[in-house]
Parts: structure tokens; C-alpha cells; sequence
């Protein structure tokens, strides 16, 4: 994979939000968008977005503990895409459970060949969240580069995001994380 690769798929993740946001606001009104054609490919389309992504963790995670994942995979996005990740993440959650509980009050009626707008609304929620995350984890590596997505001390050792020393030369590391 090359650098060139990245800011197409950038642009896919962002059309991915932007179309899910759109439909999940719309279904607040009750307005069904798209059908099923527009359903499934949201839904079909997270996956070539993060066969690249999960790619791309892997190399930014390294050695490093899993437990820091987000905190690697988001250190060198801008801010703002980093929060709006969490957001959506903390929203898709509540939105579920919200879906979930209605859903067993109300079943939605079955034989019906598009999506109703309870189901648009429940899927679209979870969505944001993936091509948000798809996005910011895209952008870090851009900013980063590909060839330098690990963390490495001043003689090019590979070292781990919160070691405070190269395991190989023993170098001090000051902070990664904010060097990043
Ligand atoms: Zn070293």
C-alpha cells in the first residue's frame, strides 16, 4: 500500500459519514432515504474501508499494548476528528440500546421489501461511528506517513508508544505521543 492510496479512501470514509449522517438526521423525521440499494451499500461498504484500516492499526500499534489502541491510532489526526470519533462512538451505543428496547415494545412490520425508517435509524447510528473511526485512523497515518507509522527513537530503533527508554539502545524517549 502507498501514500497515494490514502487520500482517496480519506474521501470514501468522509462520503460514508456524510451519507450516514444524512440518513440517520432524516429518520428523526421519519423520512426514509435511499431504499435498500443505499442501505446495503452503506452497510457492505464499511468493509473495503477498513480491510486498509485495520492494516494500518496494526503497523501503528507495533509492539504496543493493545489497551492504547485508540490513543495511537488517533494521536496525529486533528482534534476535532478525534472527539467527533468518540462522539459518535458514545452516541452509537446509547442510540442502540434506545433501538434495541423500542424494537422489542414496537417489532417493526415484517415482509416489507425496503428498510423501515426504525430500521434505518438503528444501523445509521452505528455507521457514523465506523466511518468516523475509518476516517481518523486514515488521516493519522496521512499525517504520519505510511513509512513511519511506529513510533522510533533518534537512531531508528522501533520502540513501544509509552516506553520511556529504546529497549535497544537505551536512549531516552521524550513523550511519543505528543511528538506525534
Ligand atoms: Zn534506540
Amino acid at each position: 500500500m502507498t501514500q497515494f492510496l490514502l487520500p482517496p479512501l480519506m474521501l470514501y470514509a468522509a462520503c460514508g459519514l456524510a451519507l450516514s449522517l444524512a440518513v440517520h438526521i432524516l429518520s428523526f423525521f421519519g423520512i426514509q432515504v435511499g431504499g435498500k440499494n443505499l442501505f446495503f451499500g452503506l452497510h457492505i461498504g464499511i468493509f473495503p474501508l477498513w480491510i486498509p484500516v485495520v492494516l494500518i492499526s496494526q503497523r501503528m500499534i507495533g509492539s504496543s499494548s493493545r489497551k492504547d489502541f485508540w490513543k495511537v491510532a488517533l494521536a496525529g489526526c486533528p482534534p476535532w476528528m478525534k472527539y467527533m470519533t468518540y462522539g459518535f462512538f458514545i452516541y452509537a451505543f446509547i442510540n442502540f440500546a434506545i433501538f434495541f428496547i423500542l424494537t422489542m415494545v414496537h417489532p417493526p412490520a415484517k415482509g416489507g421489501a425496503e428498510p423501515s425508517v426504525e430500521v434505518l435509524h438503528g444501523f445509521s447510528g452505528h455507521w457514523m461511528a465506523f466511518y468516523s473511526a475509518g476516517l481518523a485512523i486514515l488521516t493519522t497515518a496521512y499525517y504520519r506517513g505510511l513509512s513511519n507509522l511506529q513510533p522510533r527513537c533518534r537512531y531508528g530503533h522501533e520502540i513501544g508508544w509509552n516506553d520511556k527508554f529504546c529497549p535497544k539502545c537505551g536512549t531516552a524517549i521524550d513523550s511519543v505521543l505528543e511528538r506525534h
